[in-house]
């Protein structure tokens, strides 16, 4: 800590065990057990690094049925990127259940999707795909020696840690230190949290100028506007590079297949100079 008391914003860390990917063989050529952290990266997930199918919709249809006796007609759109908590009270309300009811039945719903989620770990194996590039993609920002990388999602923390574990993606982050819609509800507030749990582990103060949100919707694009980090948008979900530019992307991505222009425009966009 500085003598005000404010966190320093560089800190010396030990790489072993932290942000070490499994095949980490640029890191041999990097300083040999110590980094220092400078770039908070906050990866999407749910078409950024990968697609899970109809399970996550699966989950919805059958937590509502437990919860509310009946099947549900409608369920959320697929691919916008909200939080899993507004995403099922609009499925609520969507599928007439009273205004009133929602506080009492919103929790329970939040408590089961992650169950029947896990439940479904086969069709999740059997339907995921991950994104074209994307772990090549998170490899190399991985072996980045000043670079933090976790993840900022409207998935609830327990589907969150599935997906990333089903893909061994978890091994190119520490999700420890991310933002999930189980935190707040409100996807911009969770760059913060995320934010604060990295200073918290690393010693290290991220704002807007050291902080990446890369992901592939316009809600991504809102969470590092109005949460506090630069945005790379990635056009290979279902929203345009036109649409991400104009909602205020810094950077947008065809897809993750080229990690050199991911990292040329991390590096771009923090000030920070390649290593
Ligand atoms: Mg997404």
């Amino acid at each position: 800590m500085r003598p005000d008391g404010a966190a320093d914003t560089t800190r010396t860390e030990e790489v072993q065990g932290v942000n070490a990917a499994p095949s980490a063989g640029k890191l041999s050529g990097v300083a040999p057990s110590v980094r220092t952290l400078r770039v908070l990266v906050l990866w999407d997930i749910d078409r950024t690094l990968l697609y899970v199918g109809e399970v996550d919709r699966q989950a919805y249809r059958e937590a509502f049925a437990e919860v509310v006796g009946r099947p549900a007609e409608r369920l959320p759109a697929r691919g916008t990127g909200v939080t899993m908590p507004r995403a099922v009270a609009g499925m609520l309300l969507d599928n007439g259940v009273p205004e009133m009811d929602v506080p009492r039945l919103l929790p329970r719903m939040l408590e089961i999707v992650p169950q029947r989620f896990a439940a479904h770990l086969e069709d999740v194996r059997r339907d995921g795909v991950l994104m074209p590039g994307a772990v090549e993609s998170l490899a190399a920002v991985a072996v980045e020696p000043d670079i933090v990388a976790s993840v900022v999602t409207g998935n609830l923390r327990p589907n969150a840690l599935v997906k990333l574990t089903v893909f061994g993606l978890d091994a190119y982050l520490d999700p420890d230190v991310g933002g999930y819609s189980s935190d707040h509800d409100h996807r911009p507030a969770l760059v913060a949290v995320a934010q604060g749990r990295a200073a918290a582990r690393y010693g290290v103060a991220f704002d807007r100028t050291s902080t990446v949100v890369v992901g592939d919707s316009l809600e991504d694009v809102r969470t590092g506007l109005e949460g506090g980090a630069r945005v790379v948008g990635v056009a290979a979900g279902t929203t345009s590079a036109q649409a991400l530019e104009e909602a205020g992307a810094d950077v947008v991505l065809p897809d993750l297949t080229d990690p050199n222009r991911l990292l040329e425009a991390i590096r771009l966009l923090t000030g920070s100079a390649t290593s």
